[in-house]
C-alpha cells in the first residue's frame, strides 16, 4: 500500500504539470482495481469536471509503433514519466488473442496488427500497450489525455467525454448527479451495445466489466441487468427503424406518426438508461424539427429546449455546433409566438 501511496503522490505531482488540481474529484487507488476518480463533493449533471490537454498526439488512424515513438520523443522527461505512469493492458493471455493474420493482409497493415498483438501479450508495458489502453479519438487520429485516462469504465457511466476542437481539449461532463465519494466513470465502448459485444470491445483493454448491466443475471426479469438489456435491445431496434428518416428525409418522417412515436420512445429509453449524452440531444433536436415541420410549435419549442439543455450539459456551450441547437430553439420560439398572435 505504501508503494501505491508514493506512486499516487508522484502521479498527482505529474498531473499538476498538465492540469492544476481541480475542485471536483480526486484520484484514488482502489485495491484490486487500480486508480479511479472520486467526487470530493456532491456534483450536478452538466458539470464540466475536466478539460484536459493532450499529452501525446498521433494524428493518423492506423498508427504504427514508429508513429507513437516519434510523438513520444518530443515529450519532456517529466511528460515521459507521466506517460509511463498510465495504465497498460499488456500481459494478456495469448490464447485469447490468436496471432494468425490472413495471408492477403500485407505491408503496413500486417505490421500494424503484429505490433498491436505483441504489445497486448507482452510481459512489460510499452509505448503501444499504453497508447492502446488510454487513447481517445481526436479528429482523424488519437491522443492520450493524462487526466481523462484516469477514469474507469462502466457500461452505466455517470459521465461522458468529448473532444472539443474549439478549445482543443478533451472534456468530461457529468451525465447524472454524483454524490460525494462516488466514483465517476465513463464508457470505453458504445454503452448501447449488447453485453457480448461490450465484453469483446472491453477485452482489448484487458479487463472484464462488473458494472450493474454486466454483472447481474440477464435471465432474471427482476434484475437491473435484465431491464437494461431489454432497453438496449429496443434502442438498437428503434435506431434501425428510424435511421432512414433522420437527416435529409426528416420532413418525410414528420408525416408518419409511427416515426414520431419511435423517436419519443427512443428519448424515453435513453433517459431510463441515464444516457444524457449528445445522442439524446440529437433525438430531441430531430423531434423539435419534426414538430416544426408539422406546425406543432408548442411541442417543438419544448423539444428544442431539451435539445439545447442536454447538448450544453454533455458538451458545453463552447462546443462548435452548440449554436445550431440554439438557433433551432430561437426559430421555433418565434414561430410559436407568431402563431399565438394570429389565433
Ligand atoms: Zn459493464
Amino acid at each position: 500500500m505504501e508503494g501505491h501511496e508514493a506512486n499516487l503522490s508522484l502521479i498527482r505531482e505529474l498531473l499538476t504539470l498538465k492540469n492544476p488540481e481541480n475542485d471536483y474529484y480526486e484520484t484514488r487507488f482502489i485495491p484490486g482495481k487500480g486508480y479511479g476518480c472520486f467526487a470530493i463533493k456532491p456534483l450536478k449533471r452538466g458539470t464540466r469536471i475536466l478539460a484536459d490537454s493532450p499529452l501525446l498526439i498521433v494524428p493518423i488512424g492506423h498508427y504504427l509503433q514508429s508513429d507513437i515513438e516519434a510523438a513520444f520523443e518530443k515529450l519532456s522527461s517529466a511528460e515521459k514519466t507521466l506517460y509511463f505512469s498510465l495504465h497498460s493492458g499488456h500481459g494478456q493471455d495469448p490464447r485469447n488473442w490468436p496471432d494468425k493474420i490472413h495471408p492477403e493482409v500485407a505491408g503496413r497493415e500486417r505490421q500494424r496488427i503484429k505490433e498491436q498483438h505483441n504489445a497486448r501479450v507482452a510481459k512489460e508495458p510499452s509505448l503501444i500497450s499504453i497508447f492502446q489502453t488510454n487513447c481517445m479519438e481526436l479528429g482523424k487520429g488519437a491522443a492520450v489525455f493524462p487526466n481523462a485516462a484516469r477514469f474507469n469504465h462502466s457500461c452505466c457511466p455517470n459521465a461522458c467525454f468529448n473532444w472539443n476542437p474549439a478549445i482543443h481539449k478533451e472534456t468530461i461532463h457529468l451525465m447524472n448527479d454524483v454524490g460525494e465519494g462516488e466514483e465517476i466513470t465513463i464508457s470505453y465502448c458504445d454503452m448501447m451495445h449488447e453485453k457480448t459485444l461490450r465484453a469483446w470491445e472491453l477485452k482489448h483493454y484487458g479487463f472484464s466489466c462488473d458494472c450493474p448491466a454486466c454483472n447481474g443475471d440477464e435471465d432474471d426479469a427482476n434484475t437491473f441487468a435484465h431491464k437494461s438489456a431489454e432497453r438496449r435491445y429496443r434502442i438498437a431496434e428503434l435506431e434501425r427503424d428510424t435511421r432512414f428518416f433522420r437527416g435529409a428525409r426528416l420532413e418525410e418522417g414528420a408525416k408518419r406518426p409511427e416515426f414520431i412515436m419511435r423517436m419519443l420512445e427512443l428519448a424515453k429509453l435513453h433517459k431510463e438508461e441515464a444516457d444524457y449524452s449528445v445522442r439524446l440531444a440529437n433525438i430531441y433536436l430531430d423531434l423539435a424539427l419534426v414538430c416544426e415541420a408539422t406546425g406543432d410549435y408548442e411541442h417543438g419549442r419544448s423539444c428544442a429546449s431539451n435539445a439545447v439543455k442536454v447538448k450544453r450539459e454533455c458538451q458545453g456551450s463552447d462546443f462548435p455546433d452548440y449554436e445550431k441547437y440554439k438557433e433551432v430553439l430561437r426559430r421555433i420560439n418565434i414561430k410559436y409566438k407568431a402563431q399565438l398572435f394570429t389565433k
